[in-house]
């Protein structure tokens, strides 16, 4: 058997988990391997900066290629691992090449859901990765009609950086407000005229039915009869964990790949951390996924510590965060679940609003959106982990610095 640690998937949480690894004193060889062909790269500004032509992908690289080679970790770029064979401990890559691990961790993070009726047709770009965005660039030129289809995310932040480029765009969501997964009306609302001060479109509630071509024009025929017409389309309508390879392998697996709150899967040799996984909560009491940097970092660090014998549970308190426009919205926890909402400053004045949004639960804060609230936010992220019971009345003093919020 051999004595190495390997890593699939060579993005935010299998970086973090190799060089972690080494702080943690792991002497033996560590072969990180991705089936990108880049060498790894933050994946947030693809979205933003990066579509919007201001960072290139060599100012957004996670580390030097000289970091691998300083901490002397073997990156294998454009190889996939197809298959784990966890009795005699190896992995199989799509090259028919095998190597053996004595410590195994999956960092296969998520793909993007393929929107059906868009398959097979020209100019229709998914956001995940660098080689994506590449193919999308050229397309966003002034004057060009662009539909979104998904009110997320990673949807409005192209739907604004394409606004900024003069490119039309129309953003379609099917549900009754964008963002609606992640964030209560009051957000969703600010963020939908945001959008619409800037010249975006956006319909909600709208089902799309088919996509048909005229020459190179789109035309996206909705439930009810309406149509929109576009010269490209972009899909933004959430990602899935592929968790076939662990799942073959006999590895638990749900919406993802089932971790311990050791970051452990069910066999007690492999690991898992990032995007992919499911973790417990204790802060929540239930299994969670995330898809965020925050996460996949954390996850990571700990899984690296407990490959090396530790026992270090994982248990953050989940933030993530957006731009859009001038804005940075700033959300920690999760909302799911309150019972009780609080505004502190006020949602109006469009990129230059200042607020912070508190969820409570049995006056417990369990989250809190933030635009331009930078204190808020910090402090938010303590008082969830120490599940602090706050009155609303505090929260939405402005006189009541954060920092006092739980001093009587
Ligand atoms: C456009 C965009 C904007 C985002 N913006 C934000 C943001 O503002 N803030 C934030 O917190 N998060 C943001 N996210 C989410 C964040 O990027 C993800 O949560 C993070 O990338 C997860 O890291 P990961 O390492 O778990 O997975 P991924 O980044 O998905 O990486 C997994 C890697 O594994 C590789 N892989 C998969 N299977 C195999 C295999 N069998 N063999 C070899 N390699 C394999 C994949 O090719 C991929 O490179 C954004 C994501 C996108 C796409």
């Amino acid at each position: 058997m051999s004595d190495s640690c390997i890593i699939v998937g060579a993005s935010h949480a299998g970086v973090s988990l190799a060089l972690q690894l080494r702080r943690e004193g792991w002497t033996a060889p560590i072969k990180l391997i991705g089936e990108e062909s880049e060498l790894p790269y933050h994946r947030p500004p693809l979205s933003k900066e990066h579509l919007a032509g201001k960072k290139d992908l060599d100012a957004m690289r996670l580390r030097p290629a000289k970091v691998y080679a300083d901490n002397d970790i073997e990156l294998l770029l454009s190889t996939r691992v197809s298959s784990i064979d966890t009795q005699t401990r190896e992995v199989k890559l799509s090259s028919g090449e095998s190597l053996g691990y004595q410590k195994l961790a999956l960092c296969t993070g998520a793909s993007v859901r393929e929107f059906i009726p868009a398959r097979g047709l020209e100019n229709v770009f998914y956001i995940r990765t660098a080689a994506d965005i590449a193919r999308l660039v050229p397309h966003v030129r002034k004057g060009r009609r662009a539909i979104v289809i998904g009110g997320g995310y990673i949807g409005l932040e192209a739907a604004a950086v394409l606004a900024e480029q003069e490119v039309s765009v129309t953003v379609l969501e099917m549900s009754e407000r964008i963002l609606q997964r992640v964030t209560n009306p009051a957000m969703s609302e600010y963020m939908q005229h945001l959008h619409e001060s800037q010249g975006v479109e956006i319909h909600t509630g709208v089902e799309v039915e088919s996509i048909r071509e005229e020459g190179h024009e789109k035309i996206i025929g909705c439930a009810g009869g309406t149509e929109f017409r576009a010269d490209f389309l972009i899909i933004g309508i959430g990602v899935e964990v592929d968790a076939s390879l662990a799942v073959s392998a006999g590895i638990e697996s749900g919406p993802g790949i089932q971790v311990n709150e050791y970051c452990r899967t069910s066999d007690e040799h492999i690991y898992a951390a990032g995007d992919c996984t499911v973790h417990p909560s204790l802060i929540y009491q239930r299994q969670i996924r995330l898809e965020s940097v925050q996460n996949a970092n954390d996850q990571a660090r700990a899984a690296a510590a407990n490959i090396c014998g530790k026992e270090q549970v994982y248990d953050a308190v989940p933030w993530f965060w957006s731009d859009q426009y001038s804005i940075k919205l700033q959300m920690v926890g999760l909302s799911t679940g309150y019972d009780q909402v609080v505004m502190r400053g006020s949602a109006d004045g469009g990129v230059e609003a200042s607020f912070a949004l508190f969820y409570l639960k049995e006056g417990v804060l369990i989250a809190a959106d933030c635009v331009a609230r930078p204190k808020e936010f910090m402090i938010s992220k303590k008082l969830i982990k120490d599940r602090a019971q706050i009155a609303a009345e505090r929260l939405e003093n402005e006189e009541i610095e954060p920092i006092n919020f739980e001093t009587a």
